[in-house]
């Protein structure tokens, strides 16, 4: 299987109980748990290098200094971008999103201009582009759905035109789990000179990312999704764009010289980054992202793809349970229903037995609504995850079943 016994051990909360049993975390689309190596980077930082960074002229604000710039370098890297003065670190994917659309809002959208995002967003690339369409009197335009759960690329291409300022739309449902076709996206969408924003907070921690190979403008994501800390995330944007966009939020660091009459910018990417970053984080997220290219994406991705398949398969076994969505390209994320049991209730049900996953809409409501469920329960799994886990899981919702048929 690949999956060795030391790498769950690097992991110390899995080693704990939950309601007297061992914990099955199934929860990883919510947060990942957080390996040895980032928590004791963090831990790291305060013991020996705590200092307020890109100011300071003394010794630990320089060292603190080189380690932030130097983990900037490494998700560049990670993600292969161009430089990195496309890189900014946010506090999450939300920050990263409100980021873009306040800031190219402002600059770029005009009253009848159209934004495109999909039926199946997390609310946190729903919500800051319908505040400013309505603010700029812009149209929000919805890309529908397939039966199995894919975004329509046809109706997708009849709706953009030139009205169309931006796309955003998420690489993988964080309800569904669907991967969507970004590279072909991002190709349908220049050819009209629209820029691409992608979601990628659920693509992280499964598959390898290449902006460059997507040719998206823009590109965000959460540490804490990808082993890494919570309060960090990225947002990559092709340096063209950052350029002329305005400061998002303003104040210390992103300035190159105040006075009453006028403020100057920094460059980039410090134009994004007001205040004190949050330093200790960055280096977990840096820790995350070399703990992931350690392990390998192909390494990853076949035990997910494997541990999908086969919880997929004794699911649909169950009595009166309903898979929901069956996309051609999943990524470790299912969702289902029993037909006649309220999905809290099934939730609540697999805690008392240890089993930790999500119940409801999962942040994105206007997609329940098209799937016509109040939510669903969700299983979500990690590189720790193990057969085993899936068996327990299944196990326990048939006699979830069983008690209460
Ligand atoms: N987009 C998707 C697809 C997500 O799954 C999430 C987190 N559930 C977000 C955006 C928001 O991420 P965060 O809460 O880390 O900002």
């Amino acid at each position: 299987m690949g999956l060795k016994e030391e790498l769950r051990k690097s992991f110390p909360i899995l080693g704990r109980k939950v309601n007297n049993r061992p914990l099955v975390y199934l929860d990883n689309a919510a947060t990942t748990q957080k390996p040895a190596e980032v928590i004791d980077r963090i831990s790291r930082y305060y013991r020996e290098e705590n200092s307020n960074i890109h100011r300071g002229a003394h010794f630990l604000s320089n060292m603190a200094t080189e380690a932030y710039e130097k983990a900037r370098n490494s998700i560049q890297s990670f993600i292969n971008a161009g430089s990195p003065a496309e890189i900014i670190f946010t506090r999450g994917t939300t920050e990263s999103i409100n980021l873009v659309a306040h800031s190219f809002a402002e600059k770029y959208l005009k009253k009848g201009d159209e934004v495109v995002i999909s039926e199946m967003e997390h609310h946190s690339n729903i919500v800051p582009w319908q505040i400013v369409c309505e603010r700029h009197k812009a149209r929000l335009r919805i890309i529908p759905l397939t039966a199995s759960g894919e975004l329509d690329l046809d109706e997708f291409g009849n709706m953009l035109g030139k009205k169309t300022k931006i796309i955003a739309v998420t690489h993988v449902s964080n309800a569904l789990g669907t991967v969507n076709p970004v590279r072909e996206i991002t190709g349908i969408a220049h050819k009209l000179d629209i820029p691409v924003l992608i979601d990628g907070a659920q693509a992280t921690p499964h598959m390898k990312v290449d902006v460059r190979e997507i040719d998206c403008d823009f590109y965000c994501f959460s540490g804490h999704k990808m082993y890494g800390p919570m309060g960090t995330g990225v947002l990559y944007g092709k340096e063209e764009w950052l350029r002329e966009m305005p400061p998002y939020q303003s104040g210390g660091e992103m300035i190159k010289e105040v006075s009453f009459e006028k403020t100057t910018f920094n460059e980039l990417p410090f134009k994004f980054e007001a205040g004190t970053p949050n330093v200790a984080d960055v280096l977990g997220l840096e820790a995350a992202a070399t703990f992931i290219t350690e392990l390998g994406y192909k390494e990853i991705a076949s035990h997910e793809d494997a541990l999908l398949e086969y919880a997929k398969e004794k699911l649909a076994g169950i009595d009166k349970l309903r898979l929901i969505a069956s996309p051609r390209e999943q990524s470790s994320v299912i969702s289902f229903i029993f037909e006649d049991i309220h999905p809290y209730d099934t939730g609540i049900l697999l805690d008392k037995m240890g089993i930790a996953v999500r119940t409801g809409h999962h942040c994105a409501q206007p997609l329940m609504d098209h799937l016509g469920v109040p939510g669903t329960v969700r299983a979500s799994f990690a590189i720790y995850n193990t057969m085993e886990e899936a068996d327990i899981l299944v196990n326990a919702l048939i006699k979830i079943r069983e008690m209460l048929a």
